[in-house]
């Protein structure tokens, strides 16, 4: 099965398309680019699943009839925060999307908070889009607590400063080889590569 990734990020194919290799998934993961390019998207539906559907649809409009689409939507909800950034983690600290002022914003906007009060998880969301609007979604969640201040080097985003539960490190401490076995994406796409199968085998 073809799986157009409706994403202008073309690392974010390569990624996936290596985790399909890996997996031994009958899956091929292919870029946007090769569609002629993801079609820009107001992400504003306000849930994860709503952005993914709104980049699905945005891409497979551009596409064959019997095309289906790849969208994935993630952030960080923290409990204190009444679920915030969430949808809007890759602007947090403004529309210029700057991960260094994002990850500042959540430290100074969480220092007031108590260290029994630092409950927060990751969330994402893949959706796959079919013929005849056939959807299919799936979620990972991680849960864990923010510290105070950054630690570690490895990851992006706001990994310096999230402490998964079960470890002591942060995700970007605890880097990409533990990284992929617990986090959110992981779980969401340990969902799908369990539908790929069942879905090829079907055929
Ligand atoms: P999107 O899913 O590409 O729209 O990105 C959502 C935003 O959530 C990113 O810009 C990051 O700020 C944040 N985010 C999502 N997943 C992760 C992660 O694994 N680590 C750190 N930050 C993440």
């Amino acid at each position: 099965m073809r799986l157009f990734l409706a994403s202008g990020n073309r690392h974010k194919a390569e990624e996936l398309q290596g985790l399909a290799a890996a997996a031994q998934l009958p899956l091929e993961i292919v870029s946007a680019a090769e569609a002629g390019g993801m079609p820009d998207v107001e992400e504003n539906a306000g849930t994860f699943v709503g952005n993914a559907r709104l980049k699905a649809q945005a891409l497979l409009a551009k596409l064959p009839a019997d095309s289906w689409v790849l969208a994935d939507d993630s952030g960080v909800c923290v409990d204190a925060l009444g679920g915030g950034p969430g949808v809007e983690s890759a602007y947090f600290a403004g529309p210029q999307h700057d991960a260094a002022a994002n990850l500042q914003k959540l430290v100074d906007v969480m220092r007031p908070v108590a260290d029994d009060q630092r409950g927060a998880q990751f969330r994402c969301v893949l959706l796959v889009l079919g013929p005849g609007e056939k959807e299919f979604v799936f979620e990972g969640e991680c849960r864990g607590r923010l510290l105070r201040a950054p630690r570690g080097g490895a990851g992006f985003g706001y990994d310096p400063l999230f402490v998964p539960d079960g470890h002591e490190q942060s995700y970007a401490e605890l880097g990409d080889a533990v990284k992929s076995q617990i986090s959110h994406r992981a779980r969401a796409w340990t969902k799908l590569a369990d539908w790929a199968r069942t879905e090829s085998s079907r055929t």
